[in-house]
């Protein structure tokens, strides 16, 4: 049986950053993986997500943004190969409230470049989007879009270079302690290994099969997503110079994000609702289609608020939200064994903090101190009811 420093146990993007950043600091690390290094399984698949700090959900997630940006950087700085593709970002709503406000609040908090932009002034400079009287947007210049597969296959490339060992298509059923403090992880072929530390980054299933501990805190959710072509008149209406990734809080609360097409090889615009059409689900339940009500809900939008796009999708699939019971990140060590750490829960938006949230597993895994204050996102938030 093989001893390993740390063992990361589920490589989405939290998993797969993590195993990179122990792997890279000298770590002796294993990533053990249920299915394939891509999959449509989980919340990490796909080939594109939003980076953007003027964050409405809160100034709290500065920190870890800021760094999560920076190492964004030095990650595309390893490959000839696009991982970053700046965009610019719009957050649209009904003036001073939701979204608007909370960016403004983060972007004024963290000196991040941005723009306030009145009804008359978002119609003219981004056309694509149907704009009301009473609605304002914060533009940021320096968001983008982070190509999902790539970063999370660097990643584990990078791990391995750096002597990480892996296990794809291993699911592990069992951890327990063995010798003092050593844990004892069972896949479910019966294989065994040993090590210091374990980093459970297993998203929908986590509370499920490993952290039960944590299943009065996380739920999860089937939530579908879409792809649109535009209309031949409206086209330069979506080129990059015309069209960032955005997100649209409808006058009626719901919130809708976007993603242009063009970026990655999927077509058309990417586009899905943000707090809507959630489905409660098992993370087993691998049902990957959109359900006939929801395509014509979202068609009456995309009409409403683009009228440049053909309201029909071309494409639609459904993906998984791990949620919180508050939507903010579970990110802490294990009541139960001391060495076992975690980060879930993301709730829909955590895939850009990966590269900072997989560097502090790395090192809490290793006993050392994270650069970045987690505290907000300790369990010990919540009181014993979980609410
Ligand atoms: C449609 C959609 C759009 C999104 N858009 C954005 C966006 O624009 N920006 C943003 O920041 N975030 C976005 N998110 C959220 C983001 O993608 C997720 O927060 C993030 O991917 C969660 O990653 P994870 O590593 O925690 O979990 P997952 O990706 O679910 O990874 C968990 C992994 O663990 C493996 N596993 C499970 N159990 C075991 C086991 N017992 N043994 C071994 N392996 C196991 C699974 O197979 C899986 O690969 C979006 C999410 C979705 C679904």
């Amino acid at each position: 049986m093989k001893d390993y420093d740390v063992i990361v146990v589920g490589l989405g993007i939290m998993g797969s950053s993590t195993l990179f950043h122990a792997a890279r600091s000298g770590a002796s690390t294993l990533g053990i993986e249920s299915f394939g290094p891509t999959h449509q399984f989980g919340s990490s698949h796909g080939e594109t997500r939003i980076f953007r700090r003027a964050y409405w959900e809160g100034e709290k997630y500065l920190p870890l943004l800021n760094r999560a940006h920076q190492l964004w950087a030095e990650l595309q700085a390893t490959t000839d190969e696009k991982l970053i593709v700046p965009t610019g970002g719009i957050f649209i709503g009904p003036q001073s409230t939701g979204v608007v406000k909370g960016s403004r609040n983060t972007a004024k908090a963290g000196a991040i470049a941005h723009e306030v932009l009145d009804a008359t002034q978002i119609r003219r400079r981004f056309p694509a989007f149907h704009i009301p009287d009473g609605m304002e947007a914060i533009y940021e210049p320096g968001a983008y879009i982070i190509m999902a597969n790539k970063v999370r296959l660097q990643m584990i490339d990078l791990a391995i270079q750096n002597g990480a060992e892996t296990r794809f298509g291993r699911m592990v059923k069992k951890i327990e302690k063995c010798d003092g403090s050593v844990l004892l992880i069972t896949t479910n072929d019966g294989e065994k290994f040993r090590a210091r530390s374990v980093v459970i980054t297993t998203g929908p299933w986590m509370a499920r099969d490993l952290l039960p501990e944590l299943s009065n805190h996380i739920s999860s959710k089937r939530v579908p997503i879409y792809w649109f072509d535009n209309l031949d008149k409206h086209k330069q209406d979506f080129t990059s110079d015309n069209f960032p990734v955005f997100l649209y809080e409808h006058p009626d609360g719901h919130l809708i994000y976007g993603i242009p097409a063009g970026a990655s090889s999927e077509r058309g615009v990417k586009i899905g609702f943000h707090n809507r059409q959630h489905v409660p689900c098992t993370p087993n339940d691998i049902k990957k289609t959109v359900s006939k009500q929801h395509i014509a809900e979202m068609s009456r939008y995309i009409k409403q608020l683009f009228p440049g796009l053909n309201p029909h999708p071309i494409a639609s699939r459904s993906c998984f939200y791990t949620m919180s019971t508050d939507e903010n990140f579970l990110i802490g060590a294990s009541e139960k064994f001391s060495n076992i750490f975690f980060a879930s829960a993301c709730s829909g938006h955590g895939f850009k903090f990966g590269s900072a949230i997989g560097e502090s597993l790395a090192l809490l895994a290793q006993g050392k101190r994270p650069p970045i204050d987690l505290s907000a996102f300790a369990v010990s938030r919540f009181d014993v009811s979980g609410k």
